[in-house]
């Protein structure tokens, strides 16, 4: 394969040097990849690093779960938002720029950020399309009661992707999923 970095559609692990948490991030992308990170465990200030590269996967046709860890490419949109960030941790100290330099000072970091600069983020599972509602329904078939699932399928409707959201939480926290609420007669 023809890509410009060698971690191009990898699966990839980072681990914590402080509390050992380990998570794994699939590189959406032919796109660069941070050597380490932040640890995301919360409360844990430790450094995450990507670590046993001699297994990284090369998986260009992978198939993301919802809930899953991805790089993709910072979006545009957010240059601005981070620049204000940015900007805002130095509210109160000497180095937060005066108002008639405010603008010009946003724009700047804002265009700071590299071309392709690597982005996290969750997949939530996407356009809500037939075929993701059909992988879903297959795997609740697989644990649930029929009767039920037929029942709770019906409700799905209104906000896939939140219930979505649920079920994904509660398969990777390996839980059964609680029976939805009884309806109230209207
Ligand atoms: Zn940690």
């Amino acid at each position: 394969m023809n890509h410009d970095h060698k971690e191009a559609f990898c699966l990839m692990t980072y681990e914590c040097e402080l509390c050992g948490h380990r998570e794994s991030i699939w590189n959406s992308r032919d796109g660069v990849t941070p050597f380490a990170m932040g640890c995301r465990r919360p409360g844990c200030d430790g450094i995450a690093n990507h670590v046993e590269w001699e297994k990284d996967s090369y998986l260009p046709d992978h198939l993301p779960e919802p809930g899953d860890l991805l790089w993709i490419d910072m979006p545009d949109s957010l240059r601005m938002p981070l620049a204000r960030r940015r900007v805002a941790q130095f509210v109160g100290t000497p180095y937060y720029p005066p108002e008639d330099v405010m603008e010009e000072t946003l724009t700047n970091i804002a265009a700071s950020y590299r071309e392709g600069e690597p982005w996290l983020i969750r997949w939530l599972g996407g356009e809500d399309t037939l075929a993701e509602m059909t992988s879903l329904a297959a795997r609740l078939r697989e644990a649930l009661p029929a009767a039920f699932v037929s029942e709770w399928l019906g409700e799905m409707v209104g906000s896939p992707l939140a219930v979505l959201r649920i079920v994904t939480r509660a398969f990777k926290d390996g839980r059964f999923i609680e029976a939805p609420q009884e309806q109230e007669e209207s």
